[in-house]
């Protein structure tokens, strides 16, 4: 499966504090979305050419003819009063893609998720065909006439002060929650070797120690630091300090 990224080509959209501007800013976040990808994930992530700009004949072109199927653009958005007090992802999807729809709903909730912030959106994940009197943001529309299904990520305000330095200081949490809404939708697997978060044994191999340990797991169910239950599942740290403290006070005490 092939991804395009495209990240905010524009420069003049000023961030409201830190001196910076949605093209830097999203840049830094696609490039890490990039790295995510090509480190983790079993696809192939294409990085828009960065000085090409968002017509038909440009991104959305260069996109097909790499042989993307999906379009990302990753925007900061502004809610046109400065400084404004609007909060939380938005997404613009095809109508006429579920995926697409998919895609922009899982980012917002994934985005929302890691920022402190509280989000004030009414609309969070919105039709991207319905502005400019229907025929909609040309990163929705182009693509989708090509063929390559698109969606257009706004991962919060850059002219509300907080959630633009939230922005700024976050960009790795921003990129992790775009790749999981996007991998997540679309079932793309991790590669194989990358990280797994660690998976219990199946509950048949639970109820007895392995062998290397049986003796260690006799010895501590006899002196009382454990009852014997779930051998083979993950401690807590206050499961862990709880069995130092009986084995150095001699049992439960
Ligand atoms: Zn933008």
């Amino acid at each position: 499966m092939k991804l395009y990224i495209s990240p905010s080509n524009q420069p003049s959209n000023k961030y409201i504090v830190g001196n910076t501007n949605e093209k830097a800013e999203m840049e830094a976040v696609a490039a890490k979305v990039k790295a995510i990808l090509d480190k983790d994930f079993d696809c192939e992530a294409i990085m828009a050419t960065l000085t090409m700009g968002i017509n038909s004949n440009e991104r959305p072109q260069e996109a097909k003819n790499k042989g993307c199927q999906y379009y990302i653009a990753i925007h900061s958005n502004a809610a046109g009063v400065s400084p404004s007090t609007a909060s939380g992802a938005v997404a613009f999807y095809h109508p006429d893609s579920a995926e697409s729809k998919k895609i922009g709903a899982a980012a917002v909730r994934e985005l929302n998720e890691v920022c402190q912030i509280p989000p004030n959106r009414a609309s969070q994940a919105v039709s991207g065909m319905t502005q400019f009197n229907g025929s909609g943001y040309g990163e929705v529309r182009s693509p989708m006439q090509k063929g390559v299904i698109p969606v257009i990520i706004e991962v919060n305000f850059h002219d509300n002060p907080a959630t633009a330095q939230w922005i700024i200081d976050n960009k790795d949490a921003i990129a992790g929650a775009i790749v999981k809404a996007v991998v997540g939708t679309l079932g793309i697997s991790k590669k194989e070797g990358a990280p797994e978060a660690p998976q219990p044994p199946a509950p048949d191999k639970q109820a007895e120690p392995s062998t290397w340990a049986a003796e260690a797991w006799a010895w501590a169910k006899a002196a009382g630091i454990t009852d014997g239950t779930n051998p083979q599942i993950q401690c807590t740290r206050e499961q862990v300090v709880t069995m130092i403290y009986r084995a150095l006070i001699g049992g439960k005490g």
